[in-house]
């Protein structure tokens, strides 16, 4: 996924979760990102903030966002009912871009950032150059398609991102039992044995808690 897809699925949602660390703690606040380019994406914050102090001290972000409804819309004998959207996370490292590189750059996307800093000098720039995240896209009631997830990890600016979803180890007996508590539809017969495809994996654990040999795992076990 490249860097301009990742700012265009955030700039959806607009405003975002935005956390940083504080003497240990995980501090949040709501914050939108700005623009992207060849560098990473921007945002903006005052250098008399909190969150300046702590990005700076730090130089690390995390951030998330939801799309389109946060509230969820009713209930049935199955569970919640979510309407379909998707959640976008990144998790990376960031910098202070000063008024003048941003100047320098003559990029009309960045003209924002040149106009807050003129009404608010204490507005400073930040890049998130480069971070590691997911798009999880949910349709849990199957409204669009035929299975409820399409997860989708990324990375950018050299950083390494983990696959998602558990897997079956060579302990498979072939039983099957774990596709009958699977409903996410992400486990797929190979041979005489089963995988779990990642990419429509919850990681929600039906399957390992099923499985009477123990061949389902985890990257944490
Ligand atoms: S329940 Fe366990 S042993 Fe049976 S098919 Fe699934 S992974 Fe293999
Ligand atoms: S962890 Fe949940 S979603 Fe993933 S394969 Fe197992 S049962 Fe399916």
């Amino acid at each position: 996924m490249t860097v301009k897809k990742i700012f265009e699925a955030f700039q959806k949602i607009d405003c975002c979760t935005f956390a940083t660390i504080d003497d240990g703690y995980p501090e949040t606040r709501i914050a939108h990102f700005l623009v992207q380019d060849e560098e990473g994406i921007y945002f903006m914050t005052m250098n008399t903030k909190p969150f300046y102090r702590q990005l700076k001290k730090t130089g690390k972000l995390s951030v998330c966002g939801l799309y389109a409804k946060t509230q969820i819309q009713g209930e049935t004998d199955k569970g919640y009912v979510f309407e379909p959207g998707y959640f976008i996370r990144v998790t990376g490292d960031v910098r202070e871009v000063s008024i003048e590189e941003i100047k320098a750059k003559n990029n009309p996307d960045f003209r924002y950032c040149i106009e807050d800093n003129a009404r608010y000098p204490a507005m400073t720039a930040f890049v998130l150059y480069r971070g590691r995240g997911e798009i999880y896209d949910y349709d849990f009631d199957l409204e669009k398609r035929d299975h409820k997830l399409e997860r989708e990890r990324f990375s950018f600016g050299g950083m390494e991102f983990e696959k998602p979803g558990l897997f079956i180890t060579d302990k498979c007996i072939g039983c099957g039992k774990c596709t009958k508590t699977c409903s996410f539809d992400a486990i797929v017969k190979a041979g005489d044995s089963y995988q779990i495809n990642g990419r429509r994996c919850d990681e929600c654990g039906n399957c390992a808690v099923h499985c009477p040999v123990g061949a389902v795992r985890h990257k944490g076990s």
